[in-house]
């Protein structure tokens, strides 16, 4: 290698695309192309003597923009030997004849002549396709004066780089290039050395720092690096020796730093490592100190508070087994360790469970029970009939498998009530479970563990709040879960109310099997058509229609007043609410079925009192014989607003006992004033008159989930083109009512006399609009078929409808009215609003035993066979159109 060599004034080429060959550096090339195959087996193969070939570094077109010196192609000669221009520094190249015709071949300008230390021929079969693999060897780089083709390869007139034996000596001697090769030496040398000792190799590569001179050494190394195509090419154009040893050192150099923060970032990690390896293998030891000292931390501590926890929660043995191997993983993992938290959450929830604990049983008295169901609710008799016979049952037999109580009806009739009374009254705890927009099963039946926060469902949850495994659950609003992607609450709550099923119930996140059968369920809902009906399999319904105005006063007056008033810290004595006041509260402020914005209005009236009363407290000057006080006898005189003055006779109790207790003003008594004051102007008024003023408005009763309403329809015509338009959040089957009477009042319009002429198309030249007002509530349903018709027939003949009249009742095309549901609801609803007739589908007749006498009588039921009926009753005086028409 230290030899100088004689290079020939022509070389055969081989390209090297996007790469370098240096001076020393060694390489094993494969050759399957023809060109090359070509090149090899002529210049090297078929030579007597050890033959050379230049190596010129090709550039891809698309690395053109930054190129530096280029070669391109130029006019070949006649000789076969083609011979091109060569164009330094030009940018752009020429096209190749023959088969690359579309190739940019950018040759560079200077290349490194190199020589095979190992060639080997190879005949692919069954083509028969010659191929070479040659080791080459870089040995001088060269300048190229010429490029042209020899047959299908290429070759270069030449001119060597090397510089002579007397320029290496004079350049030798140059102090800068000393200086530089000594800079070089070193930082070789301490690259050889890290490397050295990371493969702990030694002694072998120092060796060539000392006998290969230093210009080729700085090939050497660079050629060892993974350096970029266009530093190698710098390295390559660095003739200069000052040049060349001052790049490869800057090289160099940089290689050693990659490798030192490679080293620091792996002894940081290993660093970090050995760390928490280093503290678990200490705390292990700490803990085997402190057992041989008998001292416990806290840690253990709890685990062991746990352990006994866990021990008397009388779990089932299977149970316990699970329990007792996540407890000893859970010893066995540190306090830091991820799951370690997870687990422990884990074992105290089921050690929290109730698997014994239950309410003992107490025998039940039903007349006790039955007292205590009428001291707790006013009226519901058949209801109260009901649990009474199935308090009963559980009596005779306690473990009977009777159907789930499941209440139904608008909120606030007592639903949740009912069922706590059946605890109280079985002397069992009592729990209630929201199951209202529940989508989710994993709400019923837990989370599995896996998932990050999971939890038990909702059953365990409330079971563990209890504390009993026998309470009484209320499974409040059943009708409002639903079904999604995230699968079907309906389907575990069945497992659930299955008593074959639900002694193994299994929570996805306790993962063990939990006894549900000792606890009783009672359910409420809304509307038992909203169940899914192999839940309403299972149930038994028990309907609690809203209640009538005269029912609400006795409720407030024996129920909600007294409990208002204890929850408060007041009593009679402090306030009175007379019936008068609660009766307007029930007109004007509330118009719900059930009873508790009226509760939460008297409330409101408590409020104000305790406020009043505590500030005047201070003010009433209490004088030693003479006090103003009230009795219960004299509630009534005191309601009319009286104050009465009484003079307090000793009767051996002393002054100042009398004043301490009896230390009190007049009871505040509610007045319409203080009502508007506390509960602002009123909410509700009788506006059926002033919104069935126009004609085109009609007057319909509907059923909600907040039990019945009433429900006006408006009906306007407009120029236009006989078109239906309808709004108010409507369904499709009410949309299709409409269309329904629109279509049975233009088929009638002769005979309602609503045109002249049989042939007069009663939308000739007009739109209808019809709407439904509370836009913001959806509405849906057939049974506002004959409502609809009244309001159109009164918006044809522009005749008003009666405003004390509402109506309900389904309708067939030909005009038949059919039966709806809710008729119980509905009545009451017209009670409420003030409606004074109520027409009903002749059919609905037999529902109305369900409704109170008192409201009954208060009313006039009108049944309709036809819907002819229902125009006769809606309009005063009847009919006008039946007399001359042939309805
Ligand atoms: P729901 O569960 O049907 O929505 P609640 O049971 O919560 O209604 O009842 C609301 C309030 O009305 C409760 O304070 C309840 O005691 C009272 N209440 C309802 N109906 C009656 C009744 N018939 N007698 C006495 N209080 C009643």
């Amino acid at each position: 290698m230290a030899e100088s060599i004689e290079l020939p004034s022509r070389l055969g080429i081989l390209p090297f695309r996007n790469k370098v060959l240096l001076p020393g550096a060694i390489i094993r090339i494969r050759c399957t192309s023809p060109t090359s195959v070509k090149l090899v087996e002529q210049e090297l193969w078929q030579r007597e003597e050890k033959g050379l070939i230049g190596i010129l570094p090709v550039r891809d077109a698309a690395e053109t923009t930054a190129v530096g010196p280029t070669l391109s192609q130029g006019v070949g000669s006649d000789s076969g030997e083609r011979v091109p221009k060569i164009q330094v520094g030009a940018s752009d190249g020429h096209k190749v004849d023959g088969k690359n015709q579309q190739e940019v071949i950018h040759w560079h300008n200077r290349g490194v002549a190199a020589r095979a230390l190992h060639l080997s021929r190879g005949v692919e079969k069954p083509s028969g396709r010659v191929t070479y693999i040659v080791v080459l060897e870089g040995l001088c780089r060269f300048s190229v004066q010429e490029l042209s083709t020899r047959g299908t390869y290429y070759t270069a007139r030449i001119s060597s780089l090397e510089m002579t034996k007397i320029e290496m000596e004079q350049v030798e001697q140059d102090p800068d290039f000393i200086a530089l090769s000594r800079q070089f030496k070193a930082t070789a040398m301490e690259l050889i050395s890290v490397l050295e000792q990371k493969q702990k190799t030694s002694g072998r590569t120092k060796v060539l720092l000392e006998t290969v001179p230093i210009h080729k050494l700085a090939d050497i190394f660079v050629a060892s690096f993974e350096i970029g195509f266009e530093e190698q090419l710098l390295m390559l154009d660095s003739i200069d020796l000052k040049v060349r040893l001052s790049k490869a050192t800057e090289l160099v150099d940089r290689h050693l730093q990659s490798i030192r923060v490679a080293e620091k970032i792996t002894q940081k990690v290993e660093g970090q490592l050995s760390k928490s390896q280093k503290e678990f293998l200490l705390r292990q030891q700490m803990r085997a100190i402190k057992e041989e000292l008998g001292d416990n931390d806290d840690d253990e501590d709890d685990l062991v508070a746990l352990e006994r926890k866990m021990q008397s929660a009388g779990m089932p043995s299977n149970v316990w087994k699970h329990v007792q191997r996540e407890l000893r993983r859970l010893k066995k993992m540190q306090p830091q360790q991820p799951g370690y938290n997870s687990s422990r959450v884990y074992l105290e929830i089921l050690a929290d469970l109730p698997w014994q604990q239950a309410s003992e049983e107490v025998d039940l008295d039903l007349k006790a029970a039955k007292e205590r169901l009428d001291s707790d609710h006013y009226g519901l008799t058949r209801v109260k009939r009901r649990i009474i016979e199935y308090l009963a049952v559980r009596k005779l037999k306690p473990d009977a498998r009777g159907p789930v109580l499941c209440f139904v009806g608008p909120p606030g009739v007592g639903k949740t009530s009912l069922a706590s009374s059946i605890a109280s009254a079985l002397g069992r705890k009592f729990v209630r479970i929201s199951l209202g927009g529940v989508k989710d099963e994993a709400d019923i039946r837990g989370h599995r563990r896996t998932y990050i926060g999971s939890m038990p469902g909702r059953l365990i949850d409330g079971l563990k709040r209890v504390g009993v495994c026998n309470p009484v659950m209320l499974l409040d609003e059943i009708d409002k879960t639903g079904s999604d992607v995230r699968g079907d609450p309906a389907s575990a709550l069945l497992e659930v109310l299955d008593p074959e099923q639900n002694k193994t119930f299994n929570d996805h996140y306790l993962n063990v099997p939990f006894d549900l059968s000792k606890v009783i369920f009672v359910a409420t809902a809304n509307r038992a058509q909203l169940i899914p009906p192999p839940l309403l399999d299972r149930m038994e319904v028990i309907e609690l229609p809203g209640y009538s105005p005269e029912e609400k006063l006795r409720i407030a007056m024996q129920h909600l007043i007294p409990r208002v008033l204890e929850q408060h810290g007041l009593s009679s004595e402090f306030l009175q609410i007379p019936e008068a006041m609660v009766k307007l509260v029930i007109q004007r402020y509330t118009r719900e079925a059930g009873v508790r914005n009226l509760e939460r209005n008297l409330a409101a009236l408590a409020r104000a009192a305790a406020v009043r009363i505590s500030e005047n407290e201070k003010a009433v000057p209490v004088s030693k014989d003479v006090h103003q006080l009230t009795t219960p006898l004299l509630d009534n005189r005191l309601a009319d607003g009286a104050e009465v003055e009484m003079e307090v006779l000793s009767m051996g109790v002393n002054n100042h006992e009398i004043s301490s207790t009896l230390r009190i003003a007049s009871p505040l008594v509610v007045d319409a004033a203080m009502l508007e004051k506390v509960l602002g102007p009123p909410t509700y008024y009788d506006e059926t008159a002033e919104r069935v003023a126009t004609p085109g408005v009609s007057v319909g009763l509907v059923w909600t989930t907040f039990g019945g309403e009433v429900q006006f329809v408006e009906a306007t015509a407009m120029a236009g083109k006989g078109d239906l338009h309808l709004t108010g959040q409507l369904g499709d089957v009410i949309k299709e009512s409409a269309q329904l009477a629109l279509t049975w009042v233009r088929a009638k319009a002769t005979n309602l006399q609503l045109v002249a002429e049989e042939e007069i198309n009663l939308l000739d030249g007009r739109d209808i609009h019809i709407h439904f007002p509370a836009g913001a509530v959806p509405k849906d349903g057939p049974s506002a078929g004959v409502t609809l018709v009244t309001a159109l027939v009164s918006l044809f003949s522009r005749k008003r409808v009666r405003a004390d009249t509402a109506m309900t009742g389904e309708m067939t095309l030909r005009g038949l009215v059919l039966p709806v549901g809710g008729v119980k609801d509905k009545v009451l609803a017209a009670h409420r609003y003030g409606i004074k007739r109520v027409i009903l589908p002749e059919r609905n007749k037999k529902d109305l035993a369900e409704v109170p006498a008192a409201v009954l009588a208060c009313l006039e039921i009108l049944p309709a066979k036809r819907i002819e009926d229902v125009l006769e009753q809606a309009f005063e005086g009847g009919c006008p159109w039946r007399v001359s028409s042939k309805l």
